[in-house]
């Protein structure tokens, strides 16, 4: 939630977004008509990107009051949220819940992207469906009062596993269990473990099977991992450990452009010229692939790439590659 009294006007959080171009008189006037609960032009603007939260020198949470304007003045009409809790929305038993120590949860992604969990990698007790939904979706649709109302359930039903440890596949999920749930005073009775982590602890628990891949490859980094700056180390040592060389290159860490797809999602525009200029950034940057850790990036950015004839990776098969589960795409 955004901090008003940590926010000492600087503008920063404005002046740095990457989707809008913002002088610092400007930025500075705007932030101070936002907190004091009016509308600007970032509210229609902003593609919800959290970069700012990270980028914000206070931890003033910049991007929550950006969302909170959103639903105050309807970025997205009432029905269209209404419709989609709906679809989300989970009120039966829960059934055959898995009692392990640790546990993976695999959000919703069972059904649409089943073949990025596969292997040896995934063989351990899992959740996911709608029930384990982290609703944090709600926030890209202008709503974050819904991600906010169904955040206790979201972590009761992973507590039910009574699990010590929950190895969260999409950075969403791990992003509301370190770092929003907590902030909304709520209490996580176990450890979430972000998916870069627990890639890194398998390949070193495997080190003798590793087949270093050295391939040069983007990595392209996801909105949700903002959140959560801190276990971005994670990703560099899984990079290492497989043989990977991660390109420098000008969209990244920090300055990562987000795959654009909630551009499309709320109607701000053709995301199309936004998906090209990363891939040509990672091209240009020597990549020869790009890998992703969230698999809506891959579902956003995957008819660009092909038009660019540059493979997209998911980072978890980065490791199944290094251990010679699957073949490398290059
Ligand atoms: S939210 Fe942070 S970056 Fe934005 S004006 Fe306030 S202190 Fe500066
Ligand atoms: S969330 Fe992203 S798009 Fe929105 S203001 Fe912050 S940096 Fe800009």
């Amino acid at each position: 939630m955004f901090k008003k009294d940590a926010c000492d006007l600087c503008g920063d959080c404005l002046v740095e977004c990457q989707w809008m171009d913002v002088e610092r008189d400007q930025a500075e006037e705007w932030m101070k008509q936002m907190i004091n609960g009016d509308k600007t032009p970032v509210v229609d603007r902003c593609i919800t990107c959290y970069a700012c939260n990270e980028i914000c020198p206070q931890d003033a949470n910049p991007f929550d009051l950006i969302a909170e304007l959103q639903e105050k003045y309807h970025l997205v009409p009432q029905d269209t949220i209404n419709t989609s809790e709906q679809r989300y929305l989970f009120s039966g038993e829960l059934k055959d819940v898995p009692k392990a120590d640790r546990v993976m949860s695999i959000c919703v992604f069972g059904k649409t992207d089943g073949h990025l969990i596969q292997g040896e990698l995934y063989d351990l007790p899992r959740v996911g469906g709608k029930p384990y939904f982290c609703w944090i979706l709600f926030t890209h649709m202008g709503a974050p009062s819904i991600q906010e109302k169904h955040a206790q359930e979201f972590v009761d039903r992973l507590a039910m596993t009574g699990a010590k440890e929950i190895v969260c596949f999409h950075d969403d999920c791990y992003a509301m269990l370190a770092k929003i749930a907590p902030e909304y005073g709520i209490t996580v009775p176990f450890r979430p473990v972000h998916l870069s982590e627990y890639l890194v602890d398998y390949l070193k628990e495997n080190k003798d099977r590793i087949k270093p891949l050295n391939i040069d490859v983007a990595y392209n980094r996801p909105c949700a991992s903002r959140h959560t700056p801190e276990k971005e180390h994670f990703i560099d040592e899984l990079f290492e450990l497989a043989g990977v060389n991660r390109v420098e290159r000008a969209y990244d860490r920090e300055k990562a452009l987000c795959c654009a797809g909630v551009k499309s999602m709320l109607g701000m525009g053709d995301a199309k010229a936004d998906q090209e200029k990363n891939i040509r950034d990672a091209k240009d940057a020597g990549g020869k692939a790009i890998v992703c850790l969230c698999p809506m990036c891959m579902q956003s950015l995957s008819t660009v790439a092909e038009e660019n004839k540059i493979p997209l990776i998911f980072l978890g098969d980065i490791a199944r590659m290094a251990l010679g589960e699957i073949d490398p795409p290059v």
